[in-house]
């Protein structure tokens, strides 16, 4: 894990030599600032010649600036690689994302795949800049302070020996539970977010019930929660520099006191003292370093982790490598065997059915009978489990996803539209269209009057999801959308079953024209809609059960003639 870590580096090598050389010369400078004082007080200052001493200042603010430039391109270009790498990891990860099969939405909470891209990704821009570089650092400036003052004193020295052990142990102990209190806080703050997602996308519905009362009580259980968790973070932080300051005050005042008996009996210098002093201080840093690296790593690689998960689940459907492009299909489909489960629940077993190129074809039957999973295995949604599907005697395993799935349009109930214009919304059927072909596909999905209606025409905003739009609006966008893409083989999946009547026979006039010199396969719910359909093929939990024209149907007085009946009872 540690290596494929590292392996994101690679494209940033420059950033990264760059910021590391700077942090080991901030390092090295911090390291030669107490000797040279030392230096000052115990040779200098007895010659007591003002030139050197001045020329001594002038050396130490060039010390001064080229530290605080230096730390500057750490902090810059250090931060700045940290976030290149997060980026980087969060481009791929939607990448990965992207190219799921069904399968994997059907089995994933949104909210999971959503803190993954984000929230689990925030910690890792800070571990790649601290980790590897802090904790050299801290090694190296430890090392160094160390050997020394072992050459100032090594009786002083020995009494670090002591002390350090104390220190680790402590900051090591209040780091736990620093780790626990911040975990709790992690988590707590993701029940919150998902606690607002689901009110607010579910807003209609709350307060159509009027529950707003009981979702604000909801909320403020976990917001009071998540409140408690950082509290207790905090607490917990703070215990442990108070108590770390205090030990390493404790520890100067035993130097200085040692120290002071030392320098009586002779066997130090006063610039010694002073430096010692000053190595305990930079021994801190170090210390502190290695513990923020302790409180880091474990939150950024927990991030990596779910990161890593994610991205090494391949999708279920994939090209084949000889996979090859097609074209232009006609749009003759064949369904041969066809036995399909969603994980292990069978649906379709041994279906077979044939579809000519141009012919409409509409399936009618109970809801759950698995209409909508057949026409999920044309575009390979789904791969099916044995069996095979071919359009114009091609397996469809055998074609490029890309290319077959440019070759199918599917108009559903739910329109997903994006935030975003009416333009954007329209074009996303191909976004290569030009403006004029918008506007064709317009004309031609009946859309014009809502063009002309809408304050910024083509411009407007319709919001999210398009809550603006009715229904009907919507669905002519889909056959706008349909229009451009302007495929050979068409689904309509329950396209107007949530319309009214009347809205409905505007529509059907559309899809009809839509439908021209296409492979159309029907799902309708309205048995009139599918009246003129070529073949209706009634589906059923016992698979394909009756196939024919309408007027055939009705006379063979089957499961077709029934449903009819229910329907035009009244
Ligand atoms: P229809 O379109 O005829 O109403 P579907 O094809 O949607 O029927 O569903 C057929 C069966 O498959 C139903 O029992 C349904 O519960 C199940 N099903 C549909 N979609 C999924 C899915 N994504 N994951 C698991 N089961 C599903
Ligand atoms: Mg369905």
């Amino acid at each position: 894990m540690i290596k494929r870590f590292f392996s994101y580096y690679k494209p940033h090598k420059k950033l990264f030599t760059l910021d590391f050389s700077s942090a080991i010369v901030v390092a090295l400078l911090e390291l030669a600032f107490p000797l040279a004082v030392s230096w000052y007080i115990d040779e200098l200052l007895p010659e007591g010649n003002w030139s050197s001493i001045l020329s001594v200042g002038v050396g130490l603010l060039l010390l001064y600036v080229t530290s605080t430039f230096l730390q500057y391109i750490v902090n810059y270009w250090g931060h700045k690689l940290g976030i290149n790498i997060e980026t980087d990891m969060r481009g791929q990860l939607f990448t990965h994302v992207q190219r799921q099969s069904f399968s994997f939405f059907d089995n994933t909470k949104t909210g999971h795949i959503m803190s993954r891209i984000t929230n689990d990704l925030f910690d890792i821009g800070e571990l790649a800049h601290h980790g590897p570089e802090d904790l050299f650092i801290a090694i190296m400036t430890f090392v160094g302070a160390f050997w020394i003052m072992l050459t100032i004193n090594v009786k002083l020295a020995i009494i670090v020996i002591f002390i350090v052990p104390i220190l680790v142990w402590l900051i090591t102990y209040c780091n736990r539970s620093m780790n626990k209190a911040w975990g709790q806080m992690y988590g707590d703050i993701a029940d919150v977010n998902a606690r607002v997602e689901d009110s607010v996308s579910g807003v209609r519905v709350v307060q159509s019930f009027t529950n707003e009362e009981y979702e604000i009580s909801r909320f403020t259980v976990n917001n009071r929660r998540f409140r408690k968790a950082k509290i207790g973070a905090y607490k917990v932080m703070s215990i442990t520099s108070s108590s770390v300051y205090m030990l390493m005050r404790f520890f100067t005042l035993v130097v200085l006191v040692f120290g002071a008996w030392l320098t009586f009996n002779e066997q130090m210098k006063i610039g010694e003292l002073v430096s010692f002093i000053l190595f305990v201080n930079i021994l801190q840093k170090p210390i502190d370093k290695i513990s923020a690296i302790l409180e880091l790593y474990p939150k950024g690689m927990a991030g990596f982790k779910r990161f890593l998960d994610l991205l090494d689940s391949e999708p279920k459907i994939l090209d084949r490598k000889d996979a090859i492009e097609i074209n232009s299909l006609n749009g003759d489909i064949a369904l041969a065997d066809v036995t399909f489960s969603y994980d292990s629940n069978p649906v379709l077993t041994n279906i077979n059915l044939s579809i000519n190129a141009g012919e409409t074809i509409a399936f009618v039957g109970p809801s759950g009978a698995g209409k909508t999973t057949i026409c999920s295995l044309i575009p390979r949604f789904y791969d099916v489990n044995s069996g095979s599907i071919k359009i114009d005697g091609i397996d469809i395993r055998d074609m490029t996803m890309k290319s077959l799935r440019s070759q199918i349009g599917i108009v559903q109930q739910d329109v997903f539209l994006f935030t975003g214009t009416l333009k954007e919304n329209i074009a996303y059927g191909n976004l290569n269209a030009t403006d004029e072909e918008i506007h064709e596909a317009v004309r031609r999905a009946h859309l014009e009057d809502l063009v002309l209606k809408l304050p910024d025409g083509y411009e407007t905003q319709i919001g999210e999801r398009g809550l603006k739009l009715s229904g009907g609006q919507k669905q002519r966008i889909a056959i706008a959308r349909m229009f451009l893409k302007n495929p050979p083989i068409l689904i309509l999946d329950e396209a107007t079953s949530a319309l009214d009547t009347e809205t409905e026979l505007i529509i059907q006039n559309s899809l009809n024209e839509l439908a021209k010199n296409r492979t159309t396969l029907i799902i309708a719910h309205r048995l009139a809609t599918i009246r003129n359909a070529d073949r209706i093929v009634v589906v059923t939990e016992n698979g394909i059960e009756e196939e024919g024209k309408h007027d055939e149907l009705l006379e063979r007085n089957g499961i077709f003639a029934n449903l009819h009946r229910v329907q035009y009872q009244r």
